[in-house]
């Protein structure tokens, strides 16, 4: 009956008088803000830092930050703003780790809440038959790792990169080498605690408002915030036996990967990378991992070719290694990579989980850490793949890259459709990553302009030739283009906001409702 009122095309929220803040309009409603009485409090001297995020290239000031202490000041800030009625002009952006590349935890001229300062309550294992943790929704999934692993236990879906907040990552879908298994971390979520934007605090899960649950999970921050998540988890291993092998031939890797991804017994982490002309990578290799043939890896030469690593891990604890070395043996010899060019190594549990904050640090120092990171994820049907490959890999990137280009396959059968994240429609697809990094002030190949060049060929080559991709962690600037993104899903998303956050209030950051400026 609703969408039939909004009518299957409208935005109800175009319909909001279209009001241009001046700034004394919003620093008088921002300091009514402060009259609120809260457990926390509200702060002006960090809104330099919330209008930044790992992307670096967005930039929109706050009038005010929240340091909340406790979910209801929270729900107390989000109900203030909600009775001001539909035409208020303040909006709020929960800030997780701010690692968004467009500024989608951003808000411009309204209020950030800083996640991590939510401590109210404690991280709590429960080490059940089923085990799950409770958790805040500004909690870092590094920290998550340590506490966990104390029990002997650990979350069973990651991503690569531990530094984002639990209600960042469940935001997006959450997605890292154990998601053919497990599915997304969206998919390995029991409960969840949220403020919608009309401030009111709810548990939802499959059995208790559901329809919140699913449509927080993947629901780019528009429904709520998240302020406690209860996440799956299962025994942790001690140890990885951690394996890279290289391949020329795309056909071949990615038989190689979708046969893994398939497989009854298989490997506990599947990702792959491309490798675009690098000098010297198996010696760059030997510093982590050691050749299985030392001598004929020292003749391979990567020089001017585009190689595909297929990355493999294998959990195990001590007293399985035996058995574990069998199992890797075995799955190895069903694969047809280049002989020579097989890498191994074994490290604890933490060490694999957490290793791209070892290239964090080195970024750091070298200061290339914060610089402009363009970066394009796309979701490729499994049928198109080569096509993409082709064309991608051997023509608009064909001299270098930028930074790592991740290619791995998924199973969508481990992803929930009740969720709001899309994905292609076919059994399998792959994520591909280009992690760009910009030199700044550069006009070459390693500047900005030219990097977002490259990503607009790869979207009008997906365009033109109807690829059926989807953007993971999408970036669109107006609303035909968000409407194309979610297709036949575009009519609950928006049934769903009007239900969650009918002012418009949340993450405006996403460019998707915008209901003055
Ligand atoms: P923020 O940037 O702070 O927020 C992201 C969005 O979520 C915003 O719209 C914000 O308003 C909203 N939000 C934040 N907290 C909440 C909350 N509690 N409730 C509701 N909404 C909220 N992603 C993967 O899937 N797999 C990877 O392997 C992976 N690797 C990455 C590596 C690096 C180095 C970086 C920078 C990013 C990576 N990402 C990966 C992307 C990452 O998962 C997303 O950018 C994620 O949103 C970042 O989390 P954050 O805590 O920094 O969120």
């Amino acid at each position: 009956l609703f969408l039939s009122c909004i009518g299957a095309r409208e935005n109800p929220y175009s319909n909001f008088p279209s009001i241009i803040p001046t700034t004394s309009d919003l620093e008088s409603i921002c300091s009514s803000l402060k009259t609120l009485n809260l457990d926390g409090h509200f702060s002006s001297d960090n809104v330099h830092h919330a209008a930044r995020d790992f992307g670096n290239r967005y930039h929109s000031l706050p009038c005010v930050i929240l340091q909340p202490e406790s979910v209801s000041d929270i729900a107390i800030t989000i109900k203030h703003i909600f009775n001001m009625g539909p035409s208020s002009i303040l909006t709020v952006a929960a800030r997780g780790h701010g690692h968004s590349l467009q500024g989608q935890s951003q808000a411009h001229g309204g209020v950030v809440i800083n996640m991590q300062s939510l401590q109210e309550r404690e991280m709590w294992v429960h080490a059940g038959e089923l085990p799950f943790l409770d958790v805040s929704g500004g909690e870092l999934f590094i920290n998550i790792l340590h506490e966990t692993l104390k029990h002997g236990l650990a979350p069973k879906s990651w991503t690569d990169y531990l530094h984002l907040t639990v209600g960042g990552t469940l935001s997006n879908a959450g997605i890292s080498g154990q998601a053919f298994r497990h599915g997304p971390q969206i998919s390995n979520v029991y409960q969840l605690e949220v403020v919608t934007g009309k401030g009111e605090v709810m548990n939802c899960s499959e059995k208790q408002n559901a329809d919140l649950f699913y449509s927080v999970l993947g629901g780019l921050g528009q429904f709520g915030i998240i302020t406690r998540a209860r996440i799956a988890l299962e025994p942790a291993p001690k140890m990885v036996k951690w394996i890279r092998v290289l391949y020329s031939n795309f056909l071949i890797f990615s038989k190689d990967q979708e046969y893994l991804i398939s497989a009854e017994t298989t490997f506990d982490y599947i990702e792959g990378f491309v490798i675009i002309n690098k000098t010297g990578l198996l010696n760059n290799w030997r510093s982590s991992f050691n050749p299985q043939d030392p001598v004929q890896a020292s003749r391979f030469n990567s020089d001017g070719k585009t190689l595909y690593c297929l990355e493999m891990a294998k959990n195990f604890n001590p007293d399985e290694n035996d058995i574990r070395n069998q199992e890797v043996e075995s799955l190895l010899s069903q694969l047809s990579y280049i002989p020579s060019t097989l890498f191994l190594t074994e490290v604890s549990y933490l060490d694999f989980l957490d290793r791209v904050h070892v290239s964090e640090i080195k970024l750091r120092l070298k200061g290339l850490w914060e610089v402009p990171h363009p970066w394009l994820n796309l979701l490729i049907p499994r049928t198109r793949i080569h096509e993409f490959a082709e064309q991608v890999f051997g023509n608009i990137l064909r001299d270098s890259s930028n930074g790592p280009i991740l290619i791995y396959p998924l199973n969508k059968s481990k992803w929930d459709n009740r969720t709001s994240a899309v994905t292609p429609e076919e059994d399998i697809f792959y994520l591909v990553a280009f992690l760009s990094s910009a030199m700044p002030a550069s006009t070459g190949t390693d500047g900005l302009e030219h990097i977002l060049n490259q990503n607009k060929r790869i979207l009008d080559f997906c365009e033109t030739t109807r690829l059926g991709v989807k953007q993971y962690l999408p970036h669109y600037t107006n609303q035909e283009e968000w409407r194309t993104h979610f297709g036949p899903r575009w009519e609950i998303f928006v049934l769903r906001k009007s239900a969650y956050d009918p002012f418009a209030i949340l993450a405006p950051g996403q460019k998707i409702f915008q209901k003055a400026i």
